[in-house]
């Protein structure tokens, strides 16, 4: 249509406007509200082979090489709901090309990056003991099978001293997030390049963490640390603890110990509040001491505030979950499968005993005993 009468224009103003109108009369006192940014984190997806094998069988079924979405099953939909969700992929993924392996140079099929992403998760440290399981080549390909979920956001391991420059960052309802990834160490591999991993560093934090603060409204940190099957804080993780609080870091979500600890708030030199989780625990694994089938899942908000645009950390909170699994315990090292992530309620009673580490070398797996791990991890004084 080329030419639009006169009358026929007037009523097409008319009528685009006056719904605005309408809106500002029935809402005169209409008060906006806080914007609030939900987030969900679980800790280290350690794939051991025996848990490789049965993602193979899975694979089967599903017409894939491997299919480790059955594990997740239990968490999808907490996963899935809130607007951000944080894994801890501890073993290197790989792909087939470089061997897969468990324990204790791992690397992991492609398809685990699929997996994380399709499950639902958005947020994946890469930073672990084990990126160098697979020298320069595994950093590459883990980097290729991460980059093409192009939903998720990594951190942790580069293939460019310039890669390791940028900072990863994301948007959620308006509020733009840096993330930041660090470990402690890679088992005494040395990367062939400096750039291939982000080890802590005093300074290293400080940069990034500024150069964060002037992309992003909010600052979240991977960080790998602490003493393996330590339920205690070591040195190092009061250190950057405080470290991050004084950068002004919002959020530090801590993983590598297999075990649980506490989660506080941490002052820095500015007043700043830093939320910190010293470790989340496991995640996925296969290890055969009780304490290291139970974990933590975290969730807590961002909130920016709709009057002073100011934003904070609220409604934070961890709660239990086990990893169950059944096996042959004459043959434990090879016999392990069955595995499933669920939450720790009291009906996980009705199946602890069938767990397969349920009486091996005298342990005992009950809600009421992995409770009282939980406690002891996450509720001790720091
Ligand atoms: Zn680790």
């Amino acid at each position: 249509m080329k030419k639009i009468g006169l009358i026929g224009l007037c009523i097409l103003l008319v009528a685009c406007s006056s719904p605005k109108v309408d809106e500002a009369k029935d809402n005169p006192k209409k008060e906006a509200k806080d914007t609030v940014v939900s987030f969900f984190a679980v800790g280290d997806n350690l794939l051991h082979d025996t848990i490789n094998y049965e993602a193979k069988e899975y694979g089967k079924e599903s017409g894939r090489n491997y299919d480790y979405r059955p594990f997740y099953k239990n968490f999808k939909k907490q996963i899935q709901e809130a607007d951000v969700s944080f894994i801890n992929q501890e073993t290197l993924v790989g792909g087939e090309e470089l061997g897969i392996s468990g324990y204790p140079n791992f690397n992991s099929p492609k398809e685990v990056a699929t997996d994380i992403a399709t499950t639902g998760f958005d947020l994946v440290n890469l930073a672990s003991n084990h990126s160098l399981d697979r020298g320069s080549e595994g950093i590459a390909n883990a980097l290729k099978y991460f980059d093409e979920q192009k939903e998720l956001t990594t951190a942790g391991i580069n293939d460019s001293a310039e890669r390791q420059s940028q900072i990863a960052t994301f948007k959620k309802e308006g509020i733009t997030f840096s993330f930041l990834a660090y470990t402690y160490g890679t088992n005494g591999i040395l990367p062939a390049n400096s750039y291939e991993i982000n080890y802590f560093g005093d300074e290293r934090i400080a940069q990034d963490v500024a150069k964060a603060k002037e992309l992003s409204d909010v600052v979240i940190v991977s960080a790998h640390w602490g003493d393996e099957n330590s339920f205690a804080l070591n040195d190092m993780q009061k250190h950057y603890a405080q470290v991050f609080a004084d950068a002004g870091v919002d959020v530090v979500i801590g993983t590598h110990p297999h075990v649980v600890q506490p989660n506080t708030w941490v002052q820095g030199q500015d007043g700043h509040t830093t939320y910190v989780i010293y470790s989340l625990g496991n995640f996925l694994g296969g290890m055969l001491d009780t304490k290291n089938i139970v974990g933590s899942y975290a969730t807590f908000d961002v909130i920016k505030d709709a009057k002073t645009k100011e934003i904070r950390v609220a409604n934070e909170d961890v709660k239990p979950l086990v990893i169950d699994f059944h096996g042959n315990q004459a043959n434990i090292l090879d016999e392990r499968y069955d595995y499933q992530v669920m939450p720790l309620t009291k009906d996980y009673d009705k199946i602890a005993a069938e767990h397969v580490l349920n009486g091996y070398e005298g342990q005992v797996v009950s809600y009421a005993e992995l409770m009282r791990m939980w406690t002891y991890g996450t509720k001790r004084e720091i």
